[in-house]
């Protein structure tokens, strides 16, 4: 009590010293303008504060606005990329690959209208298709609205972002389009290569100006405006201006944005609760006044004092709010998991991730079922970890939110102790989505430039390797830090000066073509077509080098080249402008001086006027061409005529080819002169024999009738000197030249068959089997037998051919027969094009075995005692089918009869044919006793 007492008594001394000094009064009115004096000083502070509070918001804002405007267009701008540099290694994607990529982009990426590719300045393909089908086939360049845009992405190579444009499929959006050049394989040094063609990206206007909004504070407003020509406000106003706001730059595309910020209700001029503060102030002083000059300070204190505490409450709660818009802007949240109560605490960050209203206090296992359920052994894993090893965690995952959006999330994690035990655990947890969508975007095009067969390399403006594509680090031999070399030590074209060269080309032509060797770290070098062009890149400008290996395609055109050249069969390449290669061969062919010579010629000079057919070699060769286009190939002989004037036969082989130029034929000669010289030298042969055997048949003839007569008149005119046995042997000499004579006869017939093309004529086959008939009538009447016919159809073939093969047919079915009636049966089927002709009897039949056999020459399968004959007819039969194109067949059963069919053509149909026949052996004429 003392104490306080002491510690009092000074103050009220003092109080005691001025009240005595002023008196009440005056104490009173001091106290009073004292007061207001200090209330006025403290509200010009907290205003001052207050003021630089707003002013460090809304900078930090205009810092957050344009990074998140910066994010929000340039991820959408990525995606044009993308595309482009997609398409610019795949020049030829199919309308599937491009569908499935945009489909891709599309889904990763919200806010994009649609992705198109526009090949030559058309466009061919819009992803989705649906909606935008009107736009396929259009030509930016005759759209007036587009052309300049597209002019200037060609000119310039990079992307251009226009807009916004009203859509007419409703709504507004940006348009960005991107030039894609791709790499081509023309041999021409440094020539311009390939302007391919744009990619565009169409990206919604709300949605972009929705996700801009989402970074801005609620009591700030923004205003966005473009700058060029023709400035216009993408958000917000001019008004702006009035409001004297911050302002700054916001880099998208290729273009430069301007971003004012500020309050949405005007800069402070007073501090809040100002107003209220003041009459505080006055009653406070007015009471001041009443009381003494120690209460008047005591009060005066008192007030500062509680100033002081109302402004650090309001700091606290102004940190507070920032710390939270912080963690909102940059989409982290905290949270903490006690171990104990098993309670979890999420910042309201971390419940606007999960889609959760702020305070949602989930258990353990929901937390973890946010989680994609591939992920969820993961988070477990971990949060088990740090509780039983203290280890802390940093993981990307993915996770599926309260509405069902499947985003990607940083979690980050760690223990915290209380007495050695862990009894907690915290951390931070983020919404990563766009970073890990770009990271996969980037790795998508990275695989696709990495699995590109050509050697792709990024370069620096002076040579030195940035990055290299698989096939890149392969061809220069897999070295340890390809970013450790510069390219001009291995493209062996390249001194330091002449890159220099190429990098004003490029810059000039916006890309360079040449051919070069790249020479591998062990000094292997590879031909290789090489073209560079630039890309922009965030580094700035880079340049790409693709090599295309081409040693394979050389040795392979190399070879090519020896075959065509070595090969003995003429080859010649003509199209409608006449022959435009030929090899060695032709030139030796055709005796002529060079291959100029050849070339010099037309191919119709090399054929006679007529082909050996008769028909004009203009006229056919035409139609033989035809015929080579229609099916690919076309195979026939043809006779050549050289210039000195020496006609040669050559099988041709004529093969439709399709060259850049057009269409030709490649024509391949096989000379077949000595073929030809040797068919006709058979042929000559063969003709000689049958002079020979028809020779030999009447030489043959005489003798044998004279020792047939000279036996028989021995058996007449000596009875009684011959004894039995004599007149036996007589009599087997008879009987040995009768066989003899019908053995020469039908051999004659046989051979009277030939294989000469001979112009058929219609044959009514009744007629025919009618003259049978009538020839075989002894036969028939001797064995009581019955011929009967169907009605037969009119063929076209040899009149006399026709009945000898009748007559050997219908005979043998009258022949060979056992018991009862013979009947024979001629019946026709007809079968397309053709008839079939069937002679059916009744006669003993033909094992199976020996149906072939009966066809051959004397080939017989009975004794003469059995069944008298020479084995010669149905060899006979066999040969004039095969003479009129058609086919011979037997059906069979032993016991039960024969049925021999054949083909014919029939009337109308084609009038010769021309058959290769073996010369046969022997050829005898001798009257005839079968035909
Ligand atoms: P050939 O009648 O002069 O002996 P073919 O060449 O006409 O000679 O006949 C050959 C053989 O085929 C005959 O010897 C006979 O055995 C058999 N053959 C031919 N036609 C018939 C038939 N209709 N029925 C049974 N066998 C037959």
């Amino acid at each position: 009590m003392s104490g306080s007492r002491e510690n009092g008594k000074p103050i009220l001394e003092r109080g005691q010293v001025l009240l005595a000094a002023v008196g009440p009064w005056s104490a009173a009115a001091l106290t009073l303008a004292v007061g207001m004096l200090v209330h006025t000083a403290l509200e010009r502070d907290a205003t001052k504060r207050y003021q630089q509070h707003i002013r460090s918001k809304v900078v930090r804002a205009v810092a957050t606005v344009r990074g998140g405007t910066e994010v929000a267009i340039n991820k959408r701008v990525f995606l044009t990329l993308a595309l482009k540099y997609h398409v610019s290694v795949n020049p030829g994607i199919s309308s599937e690959e491009f569908e499935s990529f945009a489909s891709l982009l599309m889904r990763e990426v919200k806010g994009i209208r649609s992705l198109t590719l526009i090949p030559n300045n058309k466009i061919t393909d819009v992803y989705p298709r649906k909606g935008n089908e009107s736009a396929i086939g259009l030509n930016l360049m005759t759209v007036p609205s587009q052309r300049d845009a597209a002019l200037r992405a060609i000119a310039t190579g990079n992307q251009q972002l226009c807009g916004p444009v009203d859509l007419k499929q409703g709504g507004r959006a940006f348009i960005n389009r991107a030039p894609v050049n791709v790499a081509t394989s023309t041999n021409s040094q440094f020539a311009p290569g390939d302007y391919w063609g744009m990619v565009s990206v169409l990206i919604d206007y709300d949605e972009l100006v929705g996700e801009i909004q989402e970074y801005v504070p609620g009591d700030l407003e923004i205003a966005i405006q473009t700058q060029g020509e023709n400035p216009t406000f993408l958000v917000g106003s001019g008004a702006i201006k009035q409001a004297h706001p911050l302002a700054t730059e916001v880099a998208v595309a290729n273009d430069v944005w301007r971003l004012y910020v500020a309050p949405r209700d005007g800069w402070p001029v007073i501090s809040p609760g100002a107003s209220s503060r003041q009459v505080h102030a006055l009653v406070f002083s007015g009471l001041a006044a009443l009381l003494v000059f120690l209460l008047v300070r005591t009060t005066a204190r008192y007030l500062r004092a509680g100033s002081e505490l109302r402004l650090a409450s309001s700091n606290a709660q102004r940190i507070s709010g920032v710390l939270e818009k912080t963690a909102r802007m940059a989409q982290v949240g905290g949270w903490e998991f006690d171990i104990v109560t098993q309670q979890i605490t999420w910042s309201d960050e971390v419940c606007r991730i999960h889609d959760r209203p702020s305070g949602f206090r989930p258990d353990l296992e929901e937390a973890i079922k946010y989680y994609a359920p591939s992920a969820r052994s993961t988070i477990t894993g971990a949060i088990e970890f740090a509780i039983e090893r203290g280890e802390a965690w940093d993981i990307v995952l993915p996770l599926v939110t309260a509405n069902g959006r499947e985003i990607w999330v940083r979690s980050n994690g760690e223990p915290g102790y209380e007495n050695g035990k862990c009894v907690r655990l915290w951390g931070t947890f983020q919404d990563v989505t766009h970073v890990h969508v770009a990271q996969q975007q980037m790795r998508l095009t990275q695989q696709a430039i990495d699995s590109a067969e050509d050697a792709i390399f990024f370069l620096d403006p002076l040579g030195q390797i940035l990055f290299a594509n698989a096939a890149g680090r392969r061809h220069l031999g897999q070295p340890d830090d390809v970013t450790q070399l510069n390219m001009c030590d291995f493209d062996t074209e390249l001194s330091p000066g002449s890159w220099q060269e190429k990098i004003k080309l490029l810059q000039r032509d916006a890309k360079c073509e040449y051919e070069s060797q790249l020479r591998s770290v062990s000094d292997t070098l590879i031909d290789c077509d090489v073209r560079l062009w630039f890309v922009e890149s965030e580094a700035g400008q880079q340049i790409v080098a693709s090599f295309r290996d081409t040693s394979r395609a050389k040795r392979e055109a190399e070879l090519r080249d020896v075959l065509f050249e070595l090969s003995s069969d003429a080859h010649l390449l003509f199209d409608k402008t006449g022959i435009i290669e030929c090899n060695q061969a032709a030139v030796e062919m055709l005796r002529m001086k060079d291959k100029e010579q050849v070339l010099a010629s037309h191919p119709a000079e090399f054929s006679p006027e007529f082909q050996p057919d008769g028909r004009l070699s203009l006229e056919k060769c035409k139609e033989m061409d035809e015929l080579a286009y229609e099916n690919g190939t076309h195979r026939f002989d043809w006779m050549y005529r050289r210039p000195d004037g020496e006609e040669f036969l050559c099988e041709v082989s004529l093969y439709s080819v399709q060259l850049e130029s057009g269409r030709a034929l490649l024509v391949v000669w096989h000379d077949v002169s000595e073929r030809k010289k040797v068919i006709d030298k058979l042929a000559a042969s063969n003709l000689e024999l049958q002079q020979f055997a028809y020779v030999a048949s009447h030489d043959l003839q005489a003798p044998l009738r004279g020792i047939a007569n000279f036996a028989h008149f021995l058996k007449e005119d000596y009875p009684t000197q011959l004894d039995v046995k004599g007149a036996d042997y007589i009599d087997r000499i008879v009987k040995g030249c009768k066989r003899m004579q019908h053995l020469i006869s039908d051999l004659l017939s046989y051979s009277r068959v030939d294989g000469r093309a001979r112009p058929f004529e219609p044959v009514d086959l009744n007629h025919v089997v009618d003259q049978v008939i009538e020839i075989l009538e002894p036969s028939i009447v001797d064995s009581n037998g019955l011929v009967t016919r169907d009605d037969l159809p009119t063929i076209a073939g040899d009149a006399s051919q026709m009945l000898q093969l009748m007559q050997n047919l219908i005979g043998n079915g009258l022949k060979y027969h056992r018991d009862g009636v013979p009947k024979v049966h001629v019946s026709v089927e007809q079968r397309g094009l053709c008839s079939v002709i069937r002679v059916r009897d009744n006669g003993i039949g033909i094992e199976a075995e020996a149906q072939d056999r009966v066809f051959e020459i004397f080939k017989r399968l009975h004794t003469q005692d059995e069944y008298p004959g020479t084995g010669v007819g149905l060899a006979i039969c066999r040969r004039i089918v095969e003479q009129h194109a058609g086919e011979i067949s037997l059906e069979s059963v032993p016991g039960d009869g024969s049925t021999f069919s054949f083909t014919l053509p029939r009337r109308g149909q084609p009038q010769s044919v021309e058959i290769e026949k073996p010369p046969i052996a022997v050829e005898i004429n001798v009257a005839t006793e079968k035909v």
